[in-house]
C-alpha cells in the first residue's frame, strides 16, 4: 500500500530581550546561579500583576512581517491552565484565539500562526532511581529543584500547517527559521541550549485527501534528530498500519542513544487547558500603536537570509559556501566588504570565498576586508602562488600587516615578467636536451618535468603558468 506522510511543526524560541515577558527581571540566558533573575511576578506571588513587554511584541511583529504573515488588528493574551511545579501560577500566559500573527510562509512551508507566551521555570531532577539529571520527572528517592531564572522569559511559538511531507523539508524549515531569528537579532535559537525547541507532529495516510492520526514527537535537540525522529516515526506508523494496527494520538519522546521514539503520555486536548482571556492584561490594539505600524516594522528589517541568497546568486559561489557565509552576520558583513573591495570579477570573488572559508574558516579577526582583497588580487594577478597566499594570510592573521610587503619580505612574490622568465626557459632548454626530445616524441609528462626545472631555475619565484606558456611556445617552434 502507498502511504503519504504528513508533518506539521510547532517551534518555540526564546526571545532576546532586556527583561522578561511580564516583569522587569533580567532575561539573561547565561546566568548560571539559580534563582537570581526573579521577582514576585515571575515567581507567581499572589496579588502581583503582569505588564506586557513591548520589545517582545515588536520582535514577533518583525518575524511575522519577514515571513509575510498578517499582523492582527488587535490581539490578546490567554491563560492556559495546567498544573506543574515549573508553572506555579497554575497557568501559563499564552495566546489562543487572537495570536499576534496569522499566516505567512517560510522556506516554502505555510504557517498557521506566530504567537507570544512566557517560558516556564526549569526543573532539575537529581538522585532517585534513574540517577541522571536530564530526565523530565522526579523518581522515587530523588529530589527536584526548580530554577526560576527562565520563568517568564518571552517565548515565540510558531505553528506550521500540516503541509510538509518528508523529514528533510522539516529539517530545512527549522534551519531557515534559526537563520531568520539570528538575522533579525531576536534570538540565538541554539537547539542544544534549549533556546529553540522543535516538536514534530507526524501522521501517515493511505487515503486520498484525508490525514491520518498524528503523533507529537518531542526532545529533538538537533536538526539531525528532527530529521531522524520524523523518518523513524513515519516508518513506525507505516509498519503498524501494515500489521493491521492503529496509530493512537500520543506524545512520544526521541531517544537519542537508541534512535527511536517512545511513548511519553497520551496527548491532552485544548479543552483540558481551559483557555480564557487573561483578565490582568489589556487587549493590544496593534493598529493604534504608531511604533508598530507596518511601515515602521518593515523599515526595521535587515537583509533577510533569502534576500542574501538572491543577491549572492549571480556571483557563482557554491551553494554550501553561500549558506556558510550568510549563516553569520559577522561573516556576511566581512565578505560583503571584500566583494565591495574587489569590485568586479566573479573569479576573484570565488577565489576570495575559497580562502575565506578554507583558510580562515570564516574568521576575520586580525584581517581587514581591504587587506584580504589585496591578497586576493595578488593571487588573481599571478603575483602570489596559492601556497604563498596561505603563508601570507597566516602572518596577517597573527600580527596584521600589508600583504604585498609581507610577500616581498618572505620572498614569495612571483615573477611573471616574460623577459626574465624567457631567459630562465632558455637556460633549461639548453640543459635538458633529453626531455625536449621526449616531449617531441609525444611524452606529455616531459613538459611537466621541464616546468619543474624552470621553477627551480627561478628559485621558486617563477609563475608556473607563465613558465608553462613560454615553454610550450618554444617547444612547438623548435
Ligand atoms: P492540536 O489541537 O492537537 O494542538 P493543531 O490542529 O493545533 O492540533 O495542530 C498542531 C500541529 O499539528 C500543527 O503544526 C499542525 O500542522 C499539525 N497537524 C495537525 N494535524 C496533523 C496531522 N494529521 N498530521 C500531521 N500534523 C498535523
Ligand atoms: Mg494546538
Amino acid at each position: 500500500m502507498e502511504y503519504r506522510p504528513t508533518i506539521g511543526l510547532e517551534i518555540h524560541a526564546e526571545l532576546k530581550t532586556r527583561t522578561k515577558m511580564f516583569c522587569d527581571s533580567a532575561n539573561d540566558p547565561d546566568e548560571a546561579r539559580p534563582n537570581v533573575n526573579i521577582c514576585p511576578i515571575c515567581t507567581a506571588h499572589p496579588g502581583t500583576l503582569p505588564a506586557i513587554n513591548r520589545e517582545a511584541v515588536r520582535h514577533i511583529l518583525r518575524i511575522g512581517t519577514a515571513v509575510g504573515g498578517t499582523i492582527a488588528d488587535w490581539s490578546e493574551f490567554d491563560r492556559k491552565s495546567y498544573f506543574y511545579p515549573d508553572i506555579p501560577k497554575g497557568y501559563q500566559i499564552s495566546q489562543y484565539a487572537h495570536p499576534l500573527v496569522s499566516g505567512g510562509t517560510l522556506a516554502g512551508v505555510a504557517l498557521t500562526r506566530i504567537h507570544l507566551e512566557e517560558d516556564t521555570a526549569r526543573s532539575i531532577h537529581v538522585g532517585g532511581k534513574a540517577g541522571d539529571t536530564e530526565r523530565s520527572e522526579c523518581t522515587e528517592g530523588g529530589k527536584s529543584f526548580v530554577d526560576f531564572n527562565r520563568a517568564g522569559i518571552p517565548l515565540m511559538e510558531l505553528v506550521t500547517e500540516p503541509v510538509i511531507h518528508d523529514a528533510k523539508t522539516a529539517g530545512d524549515f527549522a534551519r531557515e527559521l534559526q537563520l531568520l531569528l539570528r538575522a533579525l537579532g531576536v534570538g540565538e535559537a541554539n537547539l542544544e541550549k534549549g533556546e529553540m525547541r522543535i516538536e514534530a507532529n507526524v501522521s501517515v495516510s493511505n487515503k486520498e485527501g484525508k490525514l491520518g492520526t498524528k503523533v507529537e514527537v518531542k526532545n529533538l535537540n538537533s536538526f539531525r534528530s528532527v530529521e531522524r525522529a520524523i523518518a523513524f516515526e513515519i516508518d513506525r506508523q507505516i509498519a503498524l498500519l501494515e500489521k493491521g494496527g492503529e496509530v493512537i494520538q500520543e506524545t512520544r519522546g526521541w531517544d537519542e542513544t537508541k534512535q527511536i521514539t517512545f511513548h511519553q503520555r497520551s496527548k491532552e486536548v485544548s479543552a483540558d487547558y481551559r483557555y480564557f482571556p487573561e483578565p490582568d492584561l489589556p487587549k493590544l490594539f496593534l493598529s493604534e500603536i504608531p511604533e508598530f505600524s507596518p511601515e515602521n516594522i518593515r523599515a526595521s528589517l535587515p537583509e533577510l537570509p533569502w534576500e542574501r541568497r538572491t543577491r549572492y546568486a549571480p556571483l557563482g559561489l557554491k551553494t554550501d559556501d553561500v549558506e556558510f557565509i550568510i549563516a553569520s552576520d559577522v561573516r556576511n558583513i566581512f565578505f560583503d566588504a571584500v566583494i565591495q573591495e574587489l569590485g568586479d570579477t566573479r573569479e576573484s570573488v570565488i577565489l576570495a570565498a575559497n580562502y575565506f572559508i578554507s583558510d580562515l574558516a570564516g574568521e576575520s579577526d586580525g584581517i581587514t576586508p581591504a587587506s584580504f582583497a589585496k591578497l586576493i588580487r595578488m593571487v588573481s594577478a599571478g603575483d602570489l602562488s596559492s601556497r604563498g597566499a596561505k603563508d601570507v594570510l597566516m602572518v596577517i592573521v597573527k600580527g596584521g600587516g600589508d600583504p604585498e610587503k609581507i610577500a616581498k619580505e618572505k620572498g614569495l612574490v612571483q615573477v611573471h615578467d616574460t623577459t626574465v622568465l624567457t631567459a630562465v626557459v632558455e637556460v633549461v632548454l639548453a640543459q635538458e636536451g633529453k626531455a625536449v626530445q621526449e616531449y617531441k616524441n609525444g611524452k606529455q609528462a616531459a613538459l611537466q618535468y621541464l616546468v619543474g626545472k624552470a621553477m627551480r631555475e627561478s628559485r621558486g619565484a617563477g609563475n608556473p603558468e607563465t613558465l608553462r606558456e613560454i615553454l610550450l611556445a618554444k617547444l612547438n617552434l623548435k
